[in-house]
This record gives C-alpha cells, sequence and structure tokens, in this order.
C-alpha cells in the first residue's frame, strides 16, 4: 500500500460569478490537466441572501457534466427543455449537459437566509461531448451512508466505497465522489484507486493529512501513533487538498472533526478548449459552439 502524497494545498478562492452570486473557487480555469477529468469547484456557502439570491440565471453547457450538492438552502433548476427541479439539502443534480443545454440556477437560503453548497464540473471525452443532454436528480435519501464503528460518516454519491454504490449512474470519468464526517481525533486510512486522479476539499473542522513525500511547504510535522509520517494541518476554511499517486491516503481529524468531500476519476487526457460554460477539444468546436448560439440551434428539440 502506498500513501499517495500531497502535491499541493490551497484556499478556495472569493469570485463573483452567475448574476452576481458570492462564492470561493478552489480549482478552475486555471490548468485544465492539473485535476482532469474535473475542470472546477465552487463552494457556494453564503449567510445573507443578498450574497447568492441574483443566482445564475439563463446560460448555457456543453461538453461537460455539472455536479451540484446542497447541504443547506434549494437550488430551483429550470432549462429550455422544459425540465425543472428543486434540489434541497442533501439532495444532488448530475446534469450531463453533452450537446447542450440552456438552464437557469436559483439558490434560495433556509429558513435563516443561509445557503450552501458544491458544484462540480466534470469533463466529458470527445465521444460523449454532444451526447443527448441528461439529469440525475437523486433525493438524500437514496445516497447510501455507511457508519463505521469509530464514528465515521461516509455519504457514497457516486462510485463503489466499503462495499456500497452510490445512486449516480458515472458517464465517462469514472467518478467517486464522497462525503466524509470523522470524529474528533479519529484517523482514517481510506482507499483510492491508482488510475485515479484525487483530491479531498475541507470545509468543516480540521484534519491532518498525511504526506507520503514531503516535499517542501509542510505545515506542520509530527509522529502521528508512533508512525513517521509527515502531516500537514488543514483547517476547515475552505481548502483543496490536491494528491499524488498512490492507493490510499491516511486523514487524522482535529478537535473538532472534520468534514470534506475526496473526489476521484480517470483523467480524460484530451485536449481542451474552454470558453466559459462550455469546454470541447478543439477551438474550431467552440466557436461551432458560439455559432449555435446565434442562430438558435444549440439546444437540440426533445425528441
Ligand atoms: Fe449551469
Amino acid at each position: 500500500m502506498s500513501i499517495r502524497p500531497i502535491l499541493e494545498t490551497r484556499h478556495a478562492q472569493p469570485t463573483l460569478e452567475g448574476a452576481g452570486v458570492k462564492l470561493h473557487r478552489a480549482f478552475g480555469f486555471a490548468d485544465p490537466s492539473e485535476l482532469d477529468p474535473f475542470l472546477l469547484f465552487d463552494d457556494f456557502r453564503n449567510e445573507s441572501p443578498a450574497d447568492f439570491a441574483k443566482g445564475f440565471p439563463w446560460h448555457p453547457h456543453r461538453g461537460i457534466e455539472t455536479i451540484t450538492y446542497v447541504l443547506s438552502g434549494t437550488v430551483e433548476h429550470s432549462d429550455s427543455l422544459g425540465n425543472t427541479g428543486r434540489l434541497g439539502a442533501g439532495d444532488v443534480q448530475w446534469m450531463t449537459a453533452g450537446s447542450g443545454i440552456m438552464h437557469q440556477e436559483m439558490p434560495q437560503g433556509d429558513p435563516n437566509g443561509q445557503m450552501h453548497g458544491f458544484q462540480l464540473w466534470a469533463n466529458l471525452p470527445a465521444s460523449l461531448k454532444m451526447t443527448t443532454p441528461r439529469y440525475q436528480d437523486i433525493n438524500s435519501g437514496e445516497i447510501p451512508q455507511i457508519i463505521d464503528d469509530d464514528g465515521a460518516v461516509v455519504r457514497v454519491i457516486i462510485g463503489a466505497f466499503w462495499g456500497r454504490t452510490g445512486p449516480v449512474d458515472g458517464i465517462a470519468a469514472d467518478p467517486q465522489y464522497l462525503d466524509i464526517s470523522i470524529p474528533p481525533g479519529v484517523k482514517k486510512t481510506l482507499p483510492i484507486d491508482t488510475y485515479r486522479r484525487a483530491f479531498a476539499y475541507v470545509f468543516e473542522g480540521s484534519a491532518a493529512f498525511a504526506d507520503a513525500s514531503a516535499p517542501a511547504g509542510v505545515l506542520l510535522e509530527k509522529e502521528v501513533a508512533g508512525e513517521e509520517v509527515n502531516i500537514r494541518d488543514m483547517s476547515g476554511n475552505r481548502t483543496l487538498i490536491r494528491f499524488g499517486s498512490g492507493d490510499e491516503i491516511t486523514v487524522q481529524a482535529g478537535a473538532d472533526g472534520v468534514r470534506f468531500l475526496l473526489i476521484s476519476g480517470a483523467p480524460i487526457q484530451e485536449p481542451v478548449a474552454w470558453h466559459g460554460p462550455i469546454v470541447m477539444n478543439t477551438r474550431q468546436e467552440l466557436l461551432q459552439a458560439m455559432n449555435d448560439l446565434r442562430n438558435g440551434s444549440f439546444v437540440r428539440p426533445a425528441h
């Protein structure tokens, strides 16, 4: 067994998106090969409706999948094909934009005015960029929740983990999307298949992740339970951790426990031509998408 090294840790950066929604972006619009097959990860957590109520009005997507996971508040969704939906706390929407959708996503806070959720973009390979659009709306209750003897809780949104399989039917990136909570002080070793590219996103509490390679920049170094490993303390304040290759990660929760997403997938390794919410392989395909938007043929009518 080999522990994955930590390639990089980084705080999500404040960003304004949609019609003026304040969110934090962990990655996106920089080097698309960095976390291939994933392109972008946004954390929309706000305490005040003024910071999110304008939402994400009508916009197109083509060539990707967008995955929305709501923790509190709701997101109302509708598209130009007539699909509508409402995501509540714990729900997931896995949208395969494929050949093209026009949609709007409007967050609404909980009774306290709070909103919290995540949106991940997964790339599609050339063979599926123009596939028929598809929605998978998953209710919270359909998501398997595994409770380990030590109190650790894992929600399996997609992929197989500890003998359970998430309800989302993956397309190309063979993704695994886990929501993991670990009680204070508890140490876990979590397997990740070697072919996957993986990242964690810590959003509550803190944890120390073992670092097999201990590159420069290690924040904290100490012995854990007699093992000589280098660990990094991660505050829960919106921290991305990018892992290198190996077949497991080791994490020890801090004094208040930790909650993080652990997301991995098979790299697609194709050229990326990216313009806003449209991600294709070539510039020519981007120009085609712009042309389709202009002449009204972007969204194919439903059959
Ligand atoms: Fe969108």
